[in-house]
């Protein structure tokens, strides 16, 4: 479960790596063609289009983040699906 403040630790990254590499993500990147990715310290934080409105407390989608470390282009993955957080997905957990 990652941190309060959307840290990742050392094995969570780790989950990141394994789970992209189980589904056997590409890995060249799709801007320079590099394949020298790293996880990003932290998790994004995506909110759903609400009419041009934003939310406060509202749902939003946390996805950890793979930055090419050539170009910085950077792919977003699902926590959720990654096993970051429990389905359903609150702070508070499993
Ligand atoms: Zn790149």
């Amino acid at each position: 479960m990652p941190r309060g403040d959307g840290s990742l630790s050392k094995d969570e990254k780790q989950k990141v790596i394994d789970w992209v590499n189980e589904k056997g993500v590409h890995h060249n990147c799709p801007v320079c063609g590099s394949n020298n990715w790293g996880v990003g310290d932290h998790l994004l934080s995506g909110m759903p289009y609400m009419g041009g409105s934003i939310v406060a407390g509202g749902p939003s989608y946390p996805a950890a983040m793979l930055v090419c470390n050539n170009c910085a282009y950077t792919r977003h993955f699902m926590a959720v699906k990654i096993g970051l957080f429990s389905a359903g997905g609150s702070s508070d957990g499993e």
